[in-house]
């Protein structure tokens, strides 16, 4: 069993409803369990920056799901949310990122763990740091210390988990 952090974000259509549903869908989900959400945060597009704003979310789950599995979880959960556009960065009703997995590194050609872009993205380390303050990377790194020196702060959209 581990624990896993999966950050999930929407810019296409009822952003908040897609983000609801990916929830659902882990909680159907056998060998997964989800066991906290967080807020919802606003951002600004990154990669491709003329498109909607994001709302993202971090939901934490217990998985006895390998991180290949996983992935594949992932896409299938972005799939039957109406994901069809295969633009990297571009906008879309629902992006669900493995972010973390508790001890583990991945480094193959389609899967990176820790997700790469976890420690430059404030709207992923801030609602991951408010529903785990002592969240650490593999290699022990508090992501507190990560959140600190990047610096800034990230807009809360609604309050409270998904
Ligand atoms: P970014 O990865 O920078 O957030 P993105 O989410 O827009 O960009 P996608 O088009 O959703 O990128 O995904 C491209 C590919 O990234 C996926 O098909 C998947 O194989 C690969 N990938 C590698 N590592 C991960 C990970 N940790 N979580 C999700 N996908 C990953
Ligand atoms: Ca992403
Ligand atoms: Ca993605």
């Amino acid at each position: 069993m581990s624990t896993v952090y999966l950050g999930v974000g929407s810019n296409q259509g009822d952003r908040l409803v897609f983000l609801r549903a990916a929830v659902e869908c882990l909680e159907e989900e056998d060998g997964v369990t989800v066991v906290a959400t967080s807020s919802v945060y606003r951002s600004e597009p990154v990669g491709l920056t003329d498109q909607p704003e994001f709302l993202n979310a971090v939901v934490v789950v217990d998985s006895t799901l390998s991180p290949r599995g996983l992935l594949e979880l992932a896409r299938r959960i972005e799939d039957s949310n109406g994901r069809r556009r295969r633009q990297r960065w571009g906008p879309r009703t629902l992006d669900v990122d493995i972010l973390l997995i508790d001890g583990v590194e991945v480094d193959e050609p389609d899967l990176t763990v820790p997700h790469p872009g976890l420690t430059e993205r404030r709207f992923v380390l801030e609602p991951m740091l408010e529903v785990d303050p002592d969240v650490s990377l593999p290699d022990g790194t508090p992501l507190r210390e990560v959140l600190d020196g990047i610096g800034g702060g990230q807009a809360v959209w609604m309050e409270g988990g998904l």
